[in-house]
């Protein structure tokens, strides 16, 4: 099965999609996390978009569907994939299309997770991950079973993003209505898009999300 979790900054894509990897065994594929990784690793490449996503921008489309290319080619194992963060751009959904039909694949759902932009500032604003599998946390909403260790690798090391500062996340939600809310639409007219309410608590979007992987 392979699916796209949609929605804006904070909306919580990455908190199910790494729930739905244990639940279902499907690989959770984050742009985010493979960018930050690149960074942490100091590549080329980290190097470049360093400046662009600590402003809150997005990068641009041939570098991240280069980057997704390689993921996809490379998947093995997994009984298929969840998309967390790409794509981003109508450009980006047209090249995921390409490369799904060049691999005899197919798209089950998209999955769009609304929230109000007053929940998602309170949920960016409180997030922080874990710095070895970048597992997310919230100071309110979602702490670690066991305080300073991460329920999901046994981690130690928690990190803040930078890009999680409120001027940067101004820049990121009107990226996500500018550049990434047009993609609703393309997803509505295959008929592969449904839609969550984001607003729930955690186990329930979970649960809401199970209930459409089921019917998919
Ligand atoms: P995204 O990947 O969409 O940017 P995250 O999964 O990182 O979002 O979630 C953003 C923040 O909100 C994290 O701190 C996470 O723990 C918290 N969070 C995720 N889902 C919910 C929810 N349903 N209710 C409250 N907080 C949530
Ligand atoms: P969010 O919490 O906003 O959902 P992500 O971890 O998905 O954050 O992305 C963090 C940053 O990485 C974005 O603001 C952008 O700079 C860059 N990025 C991630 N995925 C993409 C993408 N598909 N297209 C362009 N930029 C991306
Ligand atoms: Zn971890």
């Amino acid at each position: 099965m392979n699916i796209i979790l949609l929605g804006p900054p904070g909306a919580g894509k990455g908190t199910q999609a790494k729930r739905l990897e244990e639940k279902l065994g499907l690989a959770q594929l984050s742009t985010g996390d493979m960018l930050r990784a690149e960074r942490k690793s100091g590549s080329a490449l980290g190097r470049k978009v360093q400046a662009v996503m600590d402003a809150g921008q997005l990068v641009s489309d041939d570098i991240i569907i280069e980057l997704i290319a390689q993921r996809i080619d490379g998947l093995t194992g997994a009984k298929g994939f969840i998309l967390d963060g790409f794509p981003r751009t109508v450009p980006q959904a047209e090249a995921l299309d390409r490369m799904l039909a060049e691999k005899g694949l197919k798209l089950d759902a998209v999955i769009e997770m609304t929230v109000d932009e007053a929940a998602l500032i309170e949920r960016i604003a409180g997030r922080f991950s874990c710095a070895g599998c970048g597992a997310s946390y919230h100071d309110s909403f979602n702490r670690p079973k066991r305080e300073g260790v991460c329920d999901v690798c046994g981690g130690k090391e928690f990190v803040r993003r930078a890009d999680d500062r409120p001027e940067a996340v101004k820049i990121r939600l009107e990226a996500y209505r500018q550049q990434t809310a047009p993609i609703l639409p393309y997803y509505r007219a295959k008929g592969v898009l449904r839609t969550v309410d984001g607003m729930a608590d955690i186990d329930e979007v979970g649960r809401q999300i199970e209930a459409i992987l089921g019917r998919a």
